[in-house]
C-alpha cells in the first residue's frame, strides 16, 4: 500500500495531515525519514510517525527445503505430511511455497511469507532454469535431446514447451533443464516417448543448489541468494 494511504487510513488521520507529516519529515520507514507519500510499503516495513510505531514490520522469511518423497507440496493435506510440517518455525502457517513438486518428486523447494517474491519467481519473464535428475523405466534415446530442445506440443494447454536441455547421463538417467514450470512437465515430456519417469529429483533453481542439505532438512536463504531472485 502507498505510504500516504496508510497514514490517511489511521483512525484520526486524513490525507491532508498525512501530507503535512510527510513534508515535515515526521515519517520514518525502516528507520529512514521519508517525504514521498507514493512509496509502497509492505507488511515487512516498519513505519513510524513522530517516533510512534504505526506498523512494526514483520520479518520476511525465505527458506530452501530438501523435500523427501511422500511429502506433499501444499500447506495442508488430509492424508499426507506437507512440506510445512517439516519446518520447525513458530510462524510456519504464514508461509507458502514458491512452486511445487509432485508427491514422489524429491529435491529443492522454496518457501517464504513474501508473496511478491514468490510471484516474481514464477513470472514467465523471470523464470529461472530448473534442473532435474531423471530416472526412467525405458532407455533414454539420443533423439530425446533434439525433441526436447525443439519443444513439445502440450495439447491440453495448446502450447509448445520452451527449449529444454537434456544431458544423457546413462542408459536410464539424465539431467534435464527446464525454463518454465508446467504441470507434471518432466513426466509429460518423457511420456511423449512412452517412457515412464520412475525417479525425479530437482537439484537446482537458478543459482540455488541444494548442496549438501539432507533430505527433510531446510535452511534460511542468505541475503545474496534472496537478492539473486
Ligand atoms: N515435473 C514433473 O513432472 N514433476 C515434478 O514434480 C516437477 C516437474
Amino acid at each position: 500500500m502507498r505510504l500516504d494511504r496508510l497514514l490517511g487510513n489511521l483512525p484520526h488521520g486524513n490525507r491532508r495531515d498525512a501530507r503535512l507529516a510527510l513534508a515535515a519529515g515526521h515519517v520514518r520507514v525502516d528507520g529512514a525519514t521519508v517525504r514521498d507519500g507514493r512509496l509502497e510499503v509492505r507488511e515487512f516495513n516498519r513505519v513510524e510517525l513522530d517516533g510512534q510505531v504505526l506498523q512494526a514490520g514483520k520479518p520476511a522469511r525465505y527458506f530452501m527445503l530438501h523435500k523427501p518423497a511422500g511429502v506433499v507440496s501444499a500447506t495442508e493435506h488430509p492424508e499426507h505430511r506437507t512440506v510445512l510440517d517439516l519446518l520447525d518455525e513458530p510462524d510456519r502457517h504464514d508461509l507458502h511455497l514458491a512452486g511445487r513438486l509432485d508427491l514422489n518428486t524429491t529435491g529443492l523447494v522454496l518457501i517464504t511469507n513474501d508473496g511478491h517474491w514468490s510471484r516474481r519467481l514464477t513470472l514467465p519473464q523471470s523464470e529461472k532454469p530448473k534442473v532435474y535428475l531423471v530416472e526412467t523405466e525405458q532407455p533414454i534415446a539420443e533423439e530425446y535431446v533434439e525433441t526436447f530442445a525443439r519443444g513439445l506440443h502440450f495439447r491440453y494447454e495448446d502450447i509448445v514447451t520452451r527449449p529444454a536441455e537434456l544431458q544423457i547421463l546413462g542408459s536410464h538417467r539424465a539431467r534435464l533443464t527446464l525454463h518454465e514450470g508446467r504441470y507434471h512437465q518432466v513426466k509429460r515430456m518423457f511420456g511423449h516417448f512412452r517412457n515412464k519417469v520412475v525417479r525425479l529429483h530437482r537439484e537446482r533453481i537458478g543459482a540455488l543448489h541444494l548442496g549438501d542439505l539432507e533430505e527433510g532438512r531446510y535452511r534460511l536463504l542468505t541475503p545474496q541468494e534472496i537478492a539473486a531472485f
